[in-house]
């Protein structure tokens, strides 16, 4: 029916009150959860549990599935699967999944997950594909957890499953606080998909009244903070946010974080060539950072059609990273995954035209 409610966007609670007016006895509510989140059913056919005409019933009074997969894009290795999913009002999102080879990363094999907070992004970072699409919407938390569970469901048909689950896609999770975290508690209910805390990673422009609340709630999610800049005006030309959170109020809130949650940090920086990936720039970062429990995640930017900045190279690379851990700043630079399928933030929704 159109117009009624996700079943993704429901808890357990208000799927149980649900229930309860129909006239179901409480543990079918339970049956419900187990089907959505153990077995992956996203029709209400599926429900074979469930009599006949309660089927019916939830049919006519809940909608099941919020993504339309419209559009899949694979690596050329195969190792990166980008989807982007049309919304109920159309918008669009994206979310892509990274497989990590065991024999590069400890023996473990990964499958890390990125998914959507927003359809666009208010931020306007200038170098970001979503950034330079705007703002359209939040997500609502059921739109959250359906990208989590369409991949489960894949993956499950290949007996994988997913490994990890960063909010790096599109949008500013701490703009959509109260629904990114109700998606992220969904996904962590013990009596469901029961994805481990410890296993999500949350990105944050910066939003430091947020890192602040979060920090209060000593959550056991990662937290990651897009840094990019060591100097204000430098951050402020790149990332507008810092006109209204500055490099200091930031670290001041991330010092605040590692306080109370005795966890470390990651801050995330996208290299730009002759920008922001010289050794000057390093050892300034590098004094900013000194003494705050982090990690430095570099990454070669990803050119967009937007902005002219332009990727570093190798040497630049190793040798910020050589300059930030001579100083004591631990410092990973991470490969571009899927740059054949313009898996950055944001891009293959800004590319859309071009691709149909
Ligand atoms: N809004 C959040 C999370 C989504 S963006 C945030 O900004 O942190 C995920 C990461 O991708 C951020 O660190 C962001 O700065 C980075 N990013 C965006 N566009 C990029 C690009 N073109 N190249 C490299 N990294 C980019
Ligand atoms: Fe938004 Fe993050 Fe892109 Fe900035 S980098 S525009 S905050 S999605």
């Amino acid at each position: 029916m159109i117009n009624s409610p996700f079943i993704y966007d429901l808890d357990q609670s208000e799927l149980e009150k649900l229930l309860t007016e129909l006239g179901e006895p409480s543990y079918r509510a339970n049956q419900i959860w187990q089907g959505l989140y153990k077995q992956y059913w996203n029709t209400p056919d599926e429900f074979t549990t469930l009599p006949k005409s309660l089927r019916e019933q939830l049919d006519k009074i809940l909608r099941f599935e919020p993504l339309q997969p419209i559009k899949y894009l694979d690596s050329s290795d195969g190792q990166t699967r980008k989807t982007l999913f049309k919304l109920h009002d159309n918008r669009l999102i994206e979310a892509v999944l990274m497989n990590y080879d065991p024999s590069t990363h400890k023996g473990q094999g990964r499958r890390t997950l990125c998914i959507s907070s927003q359809a666009g992004c208010a931020m306007g970072c200038v170098f970001c594909a979503t950034g330079q699409m705007g703002f359209m919407r939040n997500l609502t938390s059921g739109e959250i957890v359906a990208q989590v569970m369409y991949y489960a469901r894949m993956l499950d048909a290949q007996g994988e499953s997913v490994t990890n689950i960063v909010l790096m896609g599109m949008g500013e999770p701490f703009h959509n606080y109260g629904n990114t975290m109700a998606a992220i508690d969904r996904l962590n209910d013990s009596d469901g998909y029961n994805f481990g805390a410890r296993r999500f990673t949350i990105s944050t422009v910066g939003l430091v009244s947020k890192i602040r609340k979060f920090a209060d709630e000593k959550r056991q999610i990662n937290l990651a903070i897009s840094l990019h800049a060591a100097e204000d005006a430098e951050r402020s030309a790149i990332m507008p946010i810092n006109k209204k959170y500055n490099i200091s109020k930031l670290l001041e809130a991330c010092r605040y974080y590692v306080d109370q949650t005795s966890r470390r940090i990651t801050f995330e920086w996208a290299l730009i060539a002759g920008v922001n990936d010289t050794e000057e720039v390093a050892r300034k970062l590098a004094a900013r950072l000194k003494g705050l429990m982090c990690h430095v995640n570099a990454i070669p930017l990803n050119p967009t059609e937007g902005y002219q900045g332009q990727a570093t190279n190798r040497q630049s690379a190793a040798r910020f990273k050589e300059t930030l851990e001579q100083a004591g700043i631990p410092c990973t630079i991470r490969m571009r995954r899927g740059i054949d399928i313009q898996a950055g933030c944001g891009q293959l929704a800004g590319f859309v035209d071009v691709l149909e």
